[in-house]
């Protein structure tokens, strides 16, 4: 019996027909970084600094900045570790960047926006990973978190660049910059997708409410169409989309999203080992195939109904 069990695939996350799909671990320290390793992450795909900083009063200095995220990219030689400047606001306030009051802090000065109101802090963080960046050898990307439009886009990798980050980009998880995803490419070195904020901004429920959280289903086939806008503008123009959100943590959905157009998934490292096993079922048209299915499904249950059945005659 042991010897007819399939055995689980190791290494680096790839479909069935040997189509790379690099499989990256969600941090928000340098504290999971062993066991992002030995569970066989392949780099960072998200790196949530500002888990790092969530009960400082003051800015941190780019000096202690630096040593934090050196201490991340150690563990990460030649590989790729994409740095999330600090994600403010709503859920997470940081004590020095968010005090206004707002109603709606979901919809309020926060993410990239913050950062603007406060452009020291925002420098100063990337003066530090630049900084960590040259004291390492990993492959150091750096993206903005809750960014609305095609000038934020612009803004932020302009001064990424200028700050000495040579790989910028933009993570989509407000629809807008899903929509407008084609332009916003044509600036940004890349695009991660965030599925977490974008289903909670695509059916307007917040994702924190017990009363809502039916609709925090990133298998709603409004969220998939974004994603394959997405994915149809980083196919043309030649750059890389990948997804950081949960929703790349559901073996299914993980092949869904590939054929969506995603180039690599990022999740917590415990579930890397289910979707490395589950990319290795399908071949890149399978996963087309199973993505257009979701698509055309009228709501999120019957999106991954679909899937499941399709999926089913394929083996
Ligand atoms: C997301 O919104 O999907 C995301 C990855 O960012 P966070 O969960 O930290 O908001
Ligand atoms: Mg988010």
């Amino acid at each position: 019996a042991r010897a007819l069990r399939a055995q689980a695939p190791t290494g680096p996350g790839r479909l069935r027909d040997g189509t790379p799909v690099p499989l990256l671990a969600n941090l928000g320290s340098a504290d999971g970084a062993a066991q992002a390793v030995a569970l066989g992450a392949e780099g960072v795909g998200l790196f949530r600094t500002e888990f790092l900083f969530l009960h400082s009063h003051n800015a941190p200095t780019i000096l202690e900045q630096a040593e934090q995220y050196a201490r991340l990219l150690h563990a990460f030689p030649g590989k790729k570790v994409v740095v999330r400047a600090l994600d403010a606001g709503s859920d997470k306030p940081l004590a020095f960047l968010n005090d206004a009051d707002e109603e709606n802090p979901a919809l309020g000065l926060r993410g990239l926006r913050a950062l603007r109101a406060s452009e020291d802090i925002l420098r100063e963080q990337l003066t530090a990973l630049a900084e960590a960046d040259a004291a390492t050898d990993a492959d150091v990307w750096v993206m903005a978190p809750m960014v609305a439009t095609v000038e934020e886009t612009t803004y932020f990798v302009e001064l990424a660049h200028k700050l000495g980050l040579k790989t910028a980009g933009v993570m989509v998880e407000i629809p807008s910059a899903a929509l407008l995803a084609d332009r916003i490419l044509q600036h940004a070195d890349f695009a991660s997708i965030g599925t977490n904020d974008l289903t909670q901004y695509t059916l307007a429920a917040d994702r924190l409410l017990g009363s809502v959280a039916g609709y925090q289903n990133p298998w709603h086939p409004a969220v998939l169409r974004l994603i394959a806008e997405v994915g149809a503008a980083g196919r043309n123009l030649g750059k890389p989309v990948g997804v950081c959100g949960e929703a790349a943590a559901d073996p299914l959905l993980a092949v869904v999203l590939v054929g969506l157009g995603a180039t690599s998934l990022s999740m917590s490292s415990a579930a890397l080992s289910d979707v490395r096993a589950e990319l290795a079922r399908f071949s890149a048209e399978e996963a087309r195939q199973l993505a257009e299915v979701a698509l055309a499904a009228d709501g999120a249950a019957s999106a991954r109904a679909a899937a499941t059945n399709l999926a089913a005659t394929f083996s």
